[in-house]
């Protein structure tokens, strides 16, 4: 089984960062967060496609 929290295919759209994990309870889950200094975006996804959407979408405030 792999274990939970463990992020793969991390990618980057601009300051975001975009990375699927098992949540530990079969789920799969996926989390765009932006990695630029004061931003503190960061959100779960259902859907892989979604999550890299939003981070296309992104708006950073820093
Ligand atoms: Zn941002």
């Amino acid at each position: 089984m792999p274990r939970p929290n463990r992020f793969y295919d991390v990618i980057r759209i601009g300051p975001v960062q975009v990375g699927s994990h098992y949540d530990g309870r079969g789920r799969t889950k996926h989390t765009a967060a932006c990695t630029a200094p004061g931003c503190g975006f960061s959100a779960d996804y259902r859907d892989r496609p979604a999550a890299e959407l939003a981070a296309k979408t992104h708006r950073c405030k820093a």
